[in-house]
């Protein structure tokens, strides 16, 4: 990884070198930044043609920044919609015996024993969702990695870890991190973040060959993506 400054802020970005006559540069939906430069190319230029490109980088970066997941204003009121799986949930908070969350017949409820906040709301569903996606996510990878048994890879560590731009994440030493967040989307969804993080086991950069494959794995992962996008937004 290197980067440049621009302004406050620090750009990463990751280099890759090959026979190639001009420079470009790639800005991904995960606002990661990518720079194919000829071989006799020094960093020190590379780097200065960057800088001239900054301008344009950050716009591409905002546009995508829009479909990165964000997490909505929210009450923890009664009567507000929650969503998981992809469908929504009215909330219905009431006085109980101890602190819960169940789903029931289309809502989410609430039962708080003492003094109920909206905070005490949100930290009780916070949890709600976690042990979900914990579970939800862990069954999930399991099938989709049946799809990766040709490649004689091992079978990815997954995490579960709040990111602020990013639904989930392949680490080089093989480690899958997803974003809990992704518990509010329809399975499918889920089912298209882990197999995009379980291709990249195999094609660690954001090319052809991944697309590719991807593309063999889930057949119809951009209408999951888009949909994810909605879903999320
Ligand atoms: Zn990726």
């Amino acid at each position: 990884m290197h980067s440049i400054n621009y302004g406050t802020k620090e750009l990463f970005f990751e280099l890759k070198q090959s026979e190639r006559k001009s420079l470009a540069i790639e800005v991904h939906p995960d606002n990661s930044i990518k720079v194919l430069a000829p071989l006799k190319s020094s960093l020190k230029d590379i780097k200065k043609v960057v800088l001239t490109k900054s301008k344009w980088i950050v716009k591409q970066q905002s546009y995508f920044e829009q479909f990165l997941p964000k997490t909505p204003e929210r009450e923890y009121v009664s009567g507000e919609t929650h969503c998981y799986l992809g469908k929504g949930y009215i909330l219905k908070i009431r006085p109980g015996t101890e602190n819960k969350v169940k789903l029931k017949g289309g809502c989410f409820n609430v039962e708080f024993n003492g003094e109920n906040s909206q905070q005490i709301t949100r930290n009780l569903l916070a949890k709600w969702y976690y042990q979900h996606a914990e579970r939800k996510f862990f069954y999930v990878a399991n099938q989709v990695f049946q799809k990766f048994k040709e490649f004689e890879v091992e079978q990815p560590n997954l995490e579960i870890r709040r990111m602020t731009k990013r639904w989930g994440s392949c680490q080089k030493n093989g480690k899958i991190i997803i974003n809990p967040e992704i518990i509010k989307a329809p399975t499918k969804c889920i089912e298209y973040v882990i197999t995009h993080e379980m291709c990249h086991l195999i094609q660690f950069n954001h090319n052809k060959k991944f697309y590719e494959l991807l593309s063999q794995k889930m057949p119809n992962w951009e209408k999951w993506k888009n949909r994810l996008e909605q879903t999320l937004s």
